[in-house]
């Protein structure tokens, strides 16, 4: 089958091609899993983390790729979930010790990090961390949901936001434009607030339905009970900190932090930033049922994802330009479609 293969860290200053396209043999299902015929495969900023070494795969060659749609074309003969031909999606999470904190668990094990993931044509999974995904969605459509909408959702439940209490989100890539949507119709008293550095990005975010959005650093039409922060910087941070209100909760869903900025820290203040019983709380995977229920929840918005689609072969391009910056919307693999 033909596969994208991660074979080394890399630095992406440099290396355009991190990813190698290879012919290797097509999984067989252990007895508890499937194996699927994959579709389509979002792209994250997850997998640039994996590249750069940030959050670095335990062996190489690995096949990334966490935000998978596929086709059950194959049963483990302990199976008994899901039928040939079922129309499933996996996220981050691969599979885990099946309890509440699976996300936070040593036997957590990432798809498209610790085994191998989507961006291939086949791939294996425990047919109980395979989510069925809602008809209301497309394949390259609902791609997108199994990591950027299940941990924005984990991010937007960790908030522990009420109904009418203002909410940030900073940072408006994959994830936000679905939390904004997630958000409004959990929360539909509650403003929503948008910072992003991108003009366009903060466009996109008023058509979606954000009551204000703006500069990273500007300073919204009210303080916000919340804030999500989805990016990779630090500026974010401090500026977040900075306009939330008393008792108010930064949640920072980011796998990890680029060291880009991170001096700017050191002019964190306290009566500033963190008086007042501010706290900072991050967002670390996601469980099976945060994917099972984010996909219920997109379902019932019904969420509007912008995709912009590119061919397996072209992942390469895929994340480069994700890594650039400036998008709108999410990027996912067209792969068997
Ligand atoms: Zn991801």
């Amino acid at each position: 089958m033909r596969a994208m293969l991660l074979r080394r860290i890399s630095d992406l200053a440099r290396e355009k091609e991190p990813l190698e396209l290879a012919d290797i043999p097509v999984p067989v299902p252990a007895d508890d899993e499937v194996l699927l015929e994959v579709s389509a495969c979002g792209v994250c900023h997850t997998e640039l983390d994996e590249i750069e070494g940030r959050t670095p795969p335990p062996h190489f060659p690995v096949v990334p790729g966490h935000e998978v749609i596929g086709k059950v074309v194959e049963r483990g003969k302990a199976c008994t979930l899901l039928d040939v031909g079922a129309r499933v999606g996996v996220g981050w999470i691969h599979h885990s010790d099946g309890t509440e904190f699976e996300n936070l668990s040593d036997a957590f094990c990432a798809t498209g990090r610790d085994v191998n993931g989507g961006y291939a044509e086949y791939m294996t999974v425990p047919e109980r961390y395979a989510c069925q995904v809602p008809d209301a969605f497309g394949d390259l459509d609902a791609a997108p949901l199994l990591c950027a909408g299940a941990v924005g959702y984990r991010a937007l439940r960790l908030t522990g936001l009420r109904d009418g209490e203002a909410l940030g989100l900073t940072g408006f890539g994959g994830s936000g434009h679905l939390v904004l949507q997630y958000a409004k119709h959990l929360y539909p008293s509650s403003p929503i607030y948008v910072f992003a550095r991108d003009a366009d990005a903060q466009q996109f975010a008023r058509e979606l339905g954000a009551n204000w959005s703006g500069d990273t650093t500007a300073t919204p039409p009210a303080p916000c009970r919340a804030i999500i922060d989805t990016t990779p910087a630090w500026q974010p941070v401090l500026s977040a900190l900075a306009v939330l209100e008393p008792g108010g909760r930064l949640v920072i869903n980011a796998i990890r932090k680029e060291a880009g900025d991170v001096a700017l820290m050191t002019s964190i203040r306290y009566e500033k930033h963190l008086w007042m019983e501010k706290e900072i709380k991050s967002v670390a995977n996601v469980t099976a049922r945060d994917v099972a229920d984010s996909l219920a929840v997109a379902a019932a918005v019904p969420v509007c994802v912008e995709v912009e689609t590119y061919p397996l072969e072209a992942a390469n391009e895929a994340l480069l330009s994700l890594r650039a910056g400036a998008i709108r919307g999410a990027k996912v693999l067209a792969i068997r479609h």
